[in-house]
């Protein structure tokens, strides 16, 4: 049996979070506005308008290449690319296709197998984006509000071999784009658009097979399945001994089938030129300094900064830095903790990442502030209070905003570990359930457990369970049976 290698490359959009279009002062986030409600003659291709570039689009577009370690280029220009497309009204798209502004470039990327794959950029460049169609009714809708959104497109090499690793690589790619706060990267919202490019040849040849490209899948899963779906039909064919041809192929998610859209044999020319009315892009030595300056840790060091620093194991520390406040959330924690980080991290893996989700809000957002968490697990830790109540404190804390102790106070939740009221809990669950007493007493001691569990209902989780439990043995071995045991 022939064995096969795939070989796959990605083509992404990345919309960029400015406040305004990329050449004119029209708002770029409309998601929500009613259709052809910001528009302008720039962004809508009036004779005659005339562009005027985003100088945050480019600080923007700069802060990616720099995060992908991609060269610079100081001069790049805009281009047009011509095709007469409806929600194009230009006639041409205005991008960057001779020198843009970020050549070559990597990103590592940890696969879920332990390897590190290095995934090669070839380059990144601005462009703006195109209205939207929508069919309806037999009738064409078109919506500018997206018309003129800055994006930058980013092309691989094709680093990638297999659909696991691809969807890896977008996970990363989102997370990246979000860290450093270029894009919200929400692929279900548009904002990530991934083109994919597959070919597979049988292994050991020395080209590559023909590719077929997959456009526009929109979300990670999709990803998966689609180039699954690619690798498995051009497997088949080469195996049944047939070319594979060079598609364009849409991937219909719902009925998880690849559809060919057109034969790829004839590019179409799209006669680029330099956009005259643009300038070109001048990027400075100090410009560049000034976004490093300002680049944050990026997310796969600090991930690696958290196991080695604090030696947390891998899977912590992918979780924590999965978004930049989480993992910003989990140091301030430590400022005022100080003490074990794994006992944080298990703090936040287990109650702040599950109240995030439930509330589907950020760590930023949230009331329980770091301050708060370090001083829940401080209670818990000096036995003021049980394991379950600094739980039940999380979620009070977020409903009322009010400090960890005063809570306590306020509702008297410090843990029962005070004898004397313990024992008479104790003494009075024992007084009322002559059945298991004796059932314990020959020698069911298991039920010691569900005694426990009694005091715990009883004080509503406050009580501390171990000690309780030593005075029901008290009570009931010794006490009961008539032994005194002066030293228990
Ligand atoms: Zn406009
Ligand atoms: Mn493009």
């Amino acid at each position: 049996m022939t064995e096969y290698i795939a070989t796959i490359g990605l083509e992404t959009h990345i919309q960029l979070n400015t406040r305004t279009k990329a050449f004119c002062s029209c708002r770029a986030d409309s998601r929500d506005d009613l259709p052809n409600t910001n528009i302008c003659p720039v962004c809508t291709g009036q004779p005659g308008a005339l562009p005027s570039p985003n100088a945050e689009m480019v600080r923007k577009a700069l802060r990616l290449c720099l995060a992908m370690h991609a060269d610079i280029n100081p001069v790049s220009y805009f281009d047009r690319k011509n095709y007469l497309y409806a929600d194009m009204p230009g006639g041409y798209q205005v991008t960057q296709n001779y020198q843009p502004i970020g050549v070559g470039g990597w990103l590592d990327v940890d696969m879920e197998d332990g390897r590190t794959v290095r995934i090669h950029i070839d380059n990144l460049h601005m462009e703006e984006d195109a209205g939207k169609t929508r069919n309806e009714d037999g009738v064409r809708l078109i919506d500018f509000n997206r018309a003129g959104v800055p994006l930058v497109e980013m092309v691989t090499q094709p680093d990638l071999h297999s659909a696991d690793e691809a969807a890896v690589y977008l996970m990363r790619l989102r997370q990246l784009v979000r860290w450093i706060d270029v894009s919200e990267g929400d692929m279900e919202k548009a904002q990530l658009r991934c083109d994919v490019n597959v070919s597979v040849a049988p292994a050991g040849a020395d080209r590559p097979g023909k590719k077929c490209e997959i456009k526009n899948v929109n979300s990670i899963e999709a990803v998966r399945r689609a180039v699954n779906a690619e690798i498995k039909r051009q497997t088949g064919e080469l195996e049944a001994g047939r070319p594979v041809e060079q598609w364009t192929i849409e991937w219909d998610d719902e009925a998880r089938e690849l559809r060919k859209m057109r034969s790829k044999e004839n590019a179409v020319d799209y006669r680029f030129f330099r956009e005259p009315n643009l300038m070109p892009v001048v990027v400075s030595e100090e410009m560049i300094r000034k976004v490093r300056a300002e680049m944050p840790e990026l997310p796969r060091e600090r991930k690696l900064r958290f196991i080695s620093q604090y030696g947390l194991p891998a899977y912590d520390a992918g979780l924590l830095t999965a978004e930049r406040e989480t993992a910003d959330y989990f140091e301030e924690t430590l400022k005022v903790y100080d003490g074990d980080p794994k006992r944080v991290s298990n703090w936040m893996m287990n109650e702040i990442l599950r109240l995030m989700h439930d509330l589907g809000i950020s760590a930023g957002a949230l009331k329980v502030r770091p301050a708060d968490l370090a001083e829940i697990i401080r209670l818990v830790e000096g036995r003021t209070v049980t394991m379950a109540t600094g739980k039940q404190l999380i979620d009070l804390v977020q409903e009322s905003g009010k400090s960890p102790a005063e809570i306590v106070n306020e509702k008297g939740l410090a843990m029962v570990s005070d004898d004397a009221a313990l024992r008479e809990i104790c003494e009075k669950i024992v007084e009322a359930h002559p059945k298991e007493v004796a059932a314990y007493l020959a020698g069911k001691e298991t039920l010691l457990g569900w005694f426990t569990g009694q005091v715990m209902r009883e004080t509503k989780g406050k009580a501390d369970a171990k000690r309780a439990g030593e005075i029901f043995k008290r009570i009931m071995n010794y006490e009961l049976e008539g032994v005194h045991n002066e030293r228990l």
